[in-house]
């Protein structure tokens, strides 16, 4: 099936009779008839549901859409984004080992990255993602075991050039993971140009609608783990806590890094959806193409306009010619560049901070990403644990306005923009 026909079918073909949406399994535990029975799910010898905190029947649906609409081989659904970032990683690397990953990334999981899991031991070297082939290559280590970006950044706007890092991973023999939370696969689907696991904040657009905090990984199944045996022990030798199992040889390579980030992490850590959650965020996928066009194109019209303004220092959205990432977004993001635009009130920090507080229609909120319109002063709320150096290697100043343009009407919203910066 394509793309849109995926997005309200896959994952989920009633039977006769059945319900026509996707069921809400709010249960616990699943029964079984013998202790044999559930003896060999718990060797992973069968599969099945057993409980809730590993896996449960509406999220997998949930995820195996997800899945099918970025094109992977496996797939799983996680509490929120940070969960999804730190399983990525942490499933692949422990102590001792190294990561390198695009400088320009969302500030939680930077501040994840080089201070949280920095206590667990693991190293990140921070690259600007727009960096040459060279000095790409030069942050890799011998135990360097991933490479991580953002297709599109939040809030920096930088458009990653997926090839560029895909080639650069695979020459070191470690994956690609791409954060796809800004483009969703209405817009890129990383693994059509290298990607080997993509990663995603569903909290944002996947939902569209600000109901759920989500998080959720694919694999694409083209990672080739046992070609790196010696990177990746914990996916190519035996797992004792399941009966000497290993991923790569029962799973597959399509579905070792999933199963295992199933039934190690969500064991250990149970960064589990609720039900409901995932069932709200398979509802909100059903809308994904129709809303991602409305906001490119809302998006676009608005950026053009902030470019006009007499009030507005700058504007960067990758749609715009001119930007510095127009011609990777023409290549990456041909179908539009998301809601999201980034620009300076004429001011700085003052100015935008007036402009905010005269806005009537978008709301401030700790927020992207969602059908209604809202604005964020990133120095002073997401990045505000980084100083004025980190700001800037994140591609964030003190004037940036992060403004995440919803599906209202365009001249309504272009309304409310105007009469806010007149009060600046
Ligand atoms: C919001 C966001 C995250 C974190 O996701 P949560 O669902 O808030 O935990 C990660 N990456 C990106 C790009 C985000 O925008």
């Amino acid at each position: 099936m394509n793309f849109d026909t995926n997005c309200l079918h896959a994952g989920y073909r009633p039977g006769n009779g059945e319900p026509r949406n996707i069921p809400i399994i709010q249960s616990t535990t699943f029964r079984y008839e013998t202790s044999a029975d559930m003896g060999k799910l718990f060797d992973l010898e069968a599969s099945g549901y057993f409980y809730t905190r590993l896996q449960n029947p509406t999220s997998d649906m949930v995820a195996a859409r997800l899945c099918a609409l970025e094109g992977g081989t496996a797939a799983m659904l996680l509490s929120s984004g940070q969960a999804a970032s730190f399983f990525s990683i942490f499933n692949i690397a422990s102590a001792g080992d190294h990561i390198v990953s695009s400088s320009t990334i969302y500030g939680g999981t930077y501040n994840l990255f080089a201070v949280t899991m920095k206590r667990m031991g693991i190293e990140f070297t921070f690259i600007d993602p727009d960096c040459s082939e060279d000095e790409l290559d030069a942050a890799f280590r011998p135990n360097t075991k991933a490479l991580f970006g953002e297709t599109i950044a939040n809030p920096a706007l930088t458009v990653l050039d997926i090839e560029k890092f895909a080639r650069a991973a695979h020459a070191h023999g470690v994956p690609l993971i791409v954060d796809n939370t800004f483009a969703t696969p209405a817009l890129c689907r990383p693994f059509e140009w290298g990607a080997d696991i993509v990663t995603h904040s569903t909290t944002k657009y996947l939902d569209g609608h600000a109901a759920a905090v989500g998080g959720a990984i694919v694999d694409s199944g083209n990672f080739d783990w046992t070609a790196h045996a010696d990177k990746y022990p914990g996916l190519t030798t035996p797992d004792d806590s399941y009966h000497g199992v290993t991923y790569t040889e029962r799973f597959g390579q399509g579905g070792a890094y999933v199963t295992k980030a199933v039934v190690q992490l969500m064991r250990d850590f149970g960064s589990t959806p609720a039900p409901m959650n995932a069932w709200l965020l398979g509802m909100g996928m059903e809308t994904l193409p129709l809303r991602m066009a409305k906001h490119c194109a809302n998006a676009q019209a608005v950026a053009q306009w902030l470019q006009t303004h007499e009030k507005v220092a700058w504007v960067r959205y990758a749609g715009l010619p001119g930007d510095k990432y127009y011609d990777l977004a023409q290549k990456y993001l041909p179908h539009g560049c998301c809601g999201v635009v980034s620009f300076g009130v004429k001011g700085g920090r003052a100015a935008a901070e007036r402009f905010m507080a005269g806005l009537k229609l978008a709301s401030i909120a700790t927020h992207v990403a969602d059908a209604k319109t809202c604005v964020l002063h990133p120095a002073s709320a997401t990045h505000r644990q980084m100083n004025d150096a980190e700001l800037v290697a994140a591609g964030v100043s003190p004037d940036l306005v992060r403004l995440s343009v919803g599906i209202e009407d365009l001249d309504d919203l272009i309304a409310d923009l105007g009469q806010a910066l007149k009060q600046v």
